[in-house]
């Protein structure tokens, strides 16, 4: 009898290049309730940097949660797989 010994098998992290990273920013100013107002999603920083400066120059508000959202691919890094 044998014991199976599994073998760690290495993968590198990428970035999915066929799906778009996303930039979106919600202003989280305000004391007790915050704004609440959000950019919405764009695949470029431009456009929400340009709406942060709209917003902050209509309100006054200067204080926002920025996200960032992309997807990732693991792929094994040995060789002879089905690709
Ligand atoms: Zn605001």
């Amino acid at each position: 009898m044998t014991r199976r010994v599994f073998r760690y098998v290495p993968f590198s992290v990428e970035q999915d290049a066929t799906a778009e990273p996303e930039y979106e920013a919600r202003c989280v100013s305000g004391d007790e309730i915050e704004c609440g107002v959000e950019s919405g999603a764009y695949n470029d920083p431009g456009p929400v940097e340009e709406w942060q400066r709209r917003h902050t120059q209509e309100t006054g508000h200067r204080r926002y949660r920025r996200n960032f959202g992309d997807y990732a691919v693991l792929r094994p890094l040995v060789c002879g797989g089905a690709s």
